[in-house]
């Protein structure tokens, strides 16, 4: 007994934080609980109302209302909670279309009561959308079928019968009540769709790190000789029945969701015992593996201090690996980003910039920070002969870069021709299908063996 209490106890503590987390289950508990006060309070007002105009039937009415807004706030705390939404939702529904039929006591402002249809089918498509099909598909069209039914008869239920109140101009009445209301519920099924989409995403990626369905592949850096310098460790998800999700897709929800502090984590040390597993058995020579970091995750108070953890307890030396970091890092908190990178340059670790040329890249930008590399970024490389002033960019990126001191690698080099054309513009470092696209560890260890290092 003392159990229930303390587990209730906890989800009315917890309530409040659902507005702001992620978990849709709590906020479907709270959208319970504001739906079944709400219905008490409107509830309690229409019953005080109309038993004092006499109305005694609709008082009623709204009495069972009253009911259902306790009922409701139960059910927020209850087990079983998809159970008790097919009665609450049906229950609110036949309540709406008995008010609709039964308070009918005044003529203009009965229509204002159809608002209660398009609430209960919008919120239906947004709060219902992680239950079955039919409440989260069928129902909001029903209540949508409903709707439509109601503006464009008038039904009501007086004197014992039936009576259609068709409205006047009803060709102009039903168009304006029917196309706004079809135009936000086909709004709340597209942003529904992102939402699950991406709340499905995180479910699935917080499993994936528990289950070990994440991977990493490795994809090789050459210099102008074409000799191996080393790799870009990038993360592969296999999902289970997707087959491989790309990491453009998973990493901008990780980075939102903040998972993306324990997948970064994971990555560093998966990284660090890969090279030490290739370490025992076979020369590396100077090769340098390249980790991406988010900003997030270069943020966070734990990382400089892991980081050393996970270097030395796999003896790894810090000149192995290089850090790429994107330019928006830079929109954080600059003195403390400038002090980690300042950290583990003073170690030996390089810090490249990724994706430069897209958005605002700015050399005057970075040259404030111990930066190594710039990369130039894929989208930027395959316009070279396509578009002028892409090559323009390219080319005084690289003079500006040497002049700085600067090591430039370009990325997305897909034939020899842009191999050729950026190695005779003075670039450094290449890395694209052209050489290999990302493999996995086996693969990799082929291309070390054969390596001159
Ligand atoms: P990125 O850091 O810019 O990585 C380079 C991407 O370009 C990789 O895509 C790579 O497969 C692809 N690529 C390489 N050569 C070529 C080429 O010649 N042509 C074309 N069209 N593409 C090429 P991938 O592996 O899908 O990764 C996408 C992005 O996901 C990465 O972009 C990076 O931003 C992010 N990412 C991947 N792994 C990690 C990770 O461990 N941590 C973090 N924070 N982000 C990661
Ligand atoms: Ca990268
Ligand atoms: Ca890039």
């Amino acid at each position: 007994m003392n159990s229930y209490f303390n587990s209730r106890y906890s989800m009315v503590k917890d309530l409040p934080f659902a507005m702001k987390g992620d978990n849709p289950e709590k906020k479907l508990r709270l959208t319970l609980l504001i739906a079944g006060f709400s219905s008490i309070l409107a509830g309690l007002y229409m019953v005080i109302i109309n038993v004092s105009s006499g109305r005694n039937g609709v008082a009623g009415l709204y009495c069972i209302s009253l009911s259902l807004g306790f009922y409701i706030a139960a059910v927020a705390f209850s087990d079983k909670l998809s159970k008790h939404l097919y009665i609450i939702v049906h229950a609110l529904l036949l309540i709406i279309i008995l008010l609709f039929l039964l308070d009918n006591g005044h003529a203009i402002e009965k229509h204002s009561e159809y608002n209660y249809l398009v609430a209960l089918t919008v919120g239906s498509v947004l709060v219902l959308r992680q239950q079955s099909p039919y409440l989260s598909k069928i129902f909001p069209i029903i209540c949508l079928v409903v709707y439509l039914f109601f503006i464009s008869t008038g039904l009501t239920w007086q004197l014992k019968h039936f009576q259609f109140n068709i409205p006047q101009e009803s060709g102009f009445y039903i168009v304006n009540c029917a196309v706004p209301m079809i135009a936000l519920l086909l709004t709340a099924f597209t942003l529904r769709g992102n939402y699950s989409e991406t709340d499905l995403i995180k479910r699935e990626l917080s499993q994936a790190i528990e289950k070990n369905a994440l991977e990493l592949y490795y994809q090789p850096q050459v210099d102008s000789d074409k000799n191996l310098m080393g790799f870009e460790a990038l993360l592969r998800w296999k999902h289970p029945a997707k087959g491989y999700i790309s990491p453009e897709v998973f990493i901008p929800v990780a980075e939102k969701s903040g998972l993306i502090i324990e997948i970064g984590k994971w990555v560093m040390e998966r990284t660090l015992q890969q090279i030490a597993e290739w370490d025992r058995t076979q020369y590396l020579g100077d090769l340098v593996f390249s980790v991406n970091i988010s900003p997030l995750q270069l943020m966070h108070r734990d990382f400089t201090q892991e980081t050393l953890l996970t270097l030395s307890h796999y003896k790894i030396r810090p000149e192995r690996l290089k850090f790429e970091i994107t330019e928006t890092t830079f929109i954080y908190d600059q003195k403390r980003i400038g002090e980690v990178i300042n950290h583990f340059s003073q170690l030996g670790v390089k810090w490249a910039i990724d994706d430069f040329g897209v958005g605002y890249s700015s050399l005057k930008s970075i040259s404030d920070f111990a930066i190594d590399d710039i990369k130039i970024d894929k989208s930027l490389t395959l316009q070279i002969f396509k578009n002028e002033s892409s090559a323009i960019v390219v080319q005084k990126t690289i003079e500006l870069s040497r002049e700085m001191g600067i090591t430039v690698l370009a990325e997305g080099i897909e034939s020899e021709e842009y191999f050729t054309y950026l190695r005779d513009k003075g670039c450094h470092l290449f890395q694209g299908y052209h050489f290999a696209r990302p493999l996995p560890a086996p693969d990799a260890l082929v291309w070390i063996k054969k390596a001159k290092i």
